[in-house]
């Protein structure tokens, strides 16, 4: 048995997967629309952690003071 040569199948598998490597850094620096702090992010956002989490408390919070006591 000789494994001298690579199969032609994972050869193109080893192609492939070397294309859909990202060259670039999935971090994106933005300014959060909310507080003007300059933050990293891997994802969409318009807003820092910090705020992120604010907006969602107080929709949150928005939501239970929309009943009665
Ligand atoms: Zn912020």
């Amino acid at each position: 048995m000789s494994d001298g040569k690579p199969c032609p199948c994972m050869q193109t598998h080893v192609d492939m997967m070397r294309a859909s490597v990202p060259k670039n850094d999935p971090l994106r620096k933005i300014e959060c629309a909310a507080c003007g702090k300059t933050v990293w992010v891997n994802r969409e956002t318009k807003y820092c952690f910090d705020c992120e989490t604010r907006m969602v408390k107080d929709n949150a919070s928005a939501d239970n003071n929309d009943g009665p006591p």
